[in-house]
């Protein structure tokens, strides 16, 4: 790919909006620096700030040793999860994963 100012050389760069913190991949040009972004990377991108919006705001709370979160009400009646219901949780990347069921 070519760069559409200077016609240099394009090359994949991966990079954070510093802010979300949220991931994204671009070409950007070895000689001006211009970025610009194709429509896959783009749609990557609006998905991820679309999952960002659907995120709440949760809070940790000391329970016995561990470390307790409410799960919002909503994401409850979504997903049909009740108390003395049985789940998974594990580390993945920087984020918990909780697979109810
Ligand atoms: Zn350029």
């Amino acid at each position: 790919m070519k760069c559409p100012v200077c016609k240099g050389n394009m090359s994949v760069v991966k990079d954070v909006m510093p802010k979300e913190k949220v991931g994204f991949e671009a070409y950007k040009c070895e000689n001006c620096g211009e970025e610009l972004v194709n429509m896959a990377q783009l749609k990557s991108l609006a998905q991820k700030y679309r999952e960002l919006r659907r995120a709440k705001d949760v809070r940790f709370a000391k329970w016995g040793n561990s470390l307790a979160i409410r799960i919002p009400t909503e994401l409850v009646d979504e997903l049909g999860i009740h108390e003395g219901m049985h789940a998974l949780i594990r580390k993945e990347k920087e984020a918990l994963k909780i697979m109810p069921g």
